[in-house]
């Protein structure tokens, strides 16, 4: 730490993002990309745009707002884009939070609790229930602002819509925000209530089901007073806050819909061939409708697992959360590498024995 530093920023705990080694040798099952590449489309796109990189990017992302109010049959008005959904989640957090608080599931993604410390936000974590699961009733009395993933990061378990709709319904006065970075893989978008509830935000992203994680986009749908406020504070921090690359890569994402279907289909499948191989090895699996598992197996340690999987060349994810680090989360990659992580583990477990 420098002399110069600010004394609140001295106090951050920062997120931690998930490694991302250099070496390429290992099966990369810890941060929720997609294992497969970007649609042709996307890579045709991005070689079309970088002969303009000389000049700004739109500031208003027209294209790529249209391709996506296009796809979820809202107006134009009613989306923003941004760099990543984190900067979404953070125009957000920093346009709405301030006197409010935010009441987020205590297990949930780990940018909540730090966008809270950045913008000096209250964090007010709400337990999940006995089974990982969201409770919507436990924020019937809630007075803050709500930011829920759905499905919830690190469980992958997907709350149902009526339950999102109770929440939101519930206080007209406080807002909803749902993070929907998982949702193509089996949930059903909270988008079209957005209609109906004018405290409800959507979020999502271009780096799980659009195989675009190294593009840095992400979105939110919203009434559009609510997409102007946002953008208040986009155009007082990075009016180009969307490079030409990522416009480019999003818009064409957004319009290849046979292969978006294509991916999260097979991304379906295997999830479900992983977790009934898992549980034949013993393993509490969560019922995940997302891109990954979380899972716990009572003879090992949810370190000691990952550790073990790493020394063997494949990268999981250990969140040191209290109520989840008995487990390790495993990104559902393609079927050959999956068949290479359950053949690792099971070699695990069998060297206990
Ligand atoms: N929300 C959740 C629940 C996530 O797991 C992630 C990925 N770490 C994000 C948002 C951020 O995604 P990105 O910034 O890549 O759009």
């Amino acid at each position: 730490m420098s002399r110069f530093l600010d004394i609140g920023v001295a106090s951050l705990v920062p997120y931690v993002p998930g490694e991302q080694p250099k070496d390429a040798g290992y099966i990369k099952l810890n941060t929720n990309e997609s294992p497969y590449p970007p649609s042709p489309s996307v890579i045709a796109a991005v070689k079309a745009e970088s002969e303009k990189l000389r000049l700004y990017s739109d500031p208003e992302t027209s294209d790529l707002t249209a391709a996506i109010a296009e796809f979820y049959g809202v107006g134009q008005k009613n989306v923003i884009a941004g760099n990543g959904s984190d900067e979404i989640l953070a125009f957000i957090f920093k346009a709405f939070f301030g006197e409010k608080g935010a009441a987020c599931p205590d297990v949930s993604y780990g940018f909540y609790p730090v966008f809270c410390s950045l913008f000096g936000i209250k964090y007010n974590p709400v337990p999940l229930d006995e089974n990982f699961m969201i409770d919507a009733s436990a924020y019937a009395d809630v007075t803050d602002n709500v930011v829920i993933a759905n499905p919830n990061a690190q469980t992958g378990i997907y709350l149902p819509l009526d339950k999102v709709e109770e929440i939101a319904r519930s206080r007209p006065d406080r807002l909803v925000v749902v993070d929907e970075a998982y949702v193509d893989f089996g949930g059903e978008t909270a988008v079209p209530l957005t209609k109906k509830y004018n405290n409800l935000i959507v979020v999502q992203t271009f780096s799980k089901s659009r195989q675009l994680a190294g593009g840095r986009v992400g979105f939110a749908v919203a009434d559009e007073s609510l997409i102007n406020d946002i953008k208040t504070v986009k155009y007082s921090f990075n009016p180009y806050n969307v490079g030409r690359l990522g416009i480019a890569a999003g818009c064409a994402a957004m319009k290849d819909r046979e292969y978006f279907d294509a991916c999260r289909s097979k991304i379906i499948a295997t999830r479900g061939r992983v977790a009934y191989e898992l549980a034949k090895l013993g393993f509490t699996v969560l019922p995940s409708k997302a891109n990954f598992l979380l899972i716990r197996h009572g003879d090992v340690g949810g370190e000691e697992m990952y550790r073990a999987l790493k020394q063997r060349g494949v990268l999981v994810r250990h969140l040191k959360d209290e109520r989840i680090k008995d487990f390790v989360r495993v990104t559902i990659g393609t079927d050959d590498e999956m068949d290479v992580f359950l053949k690792k583990t099971a070699e695990i477990l069998g060297e206990l024995k």
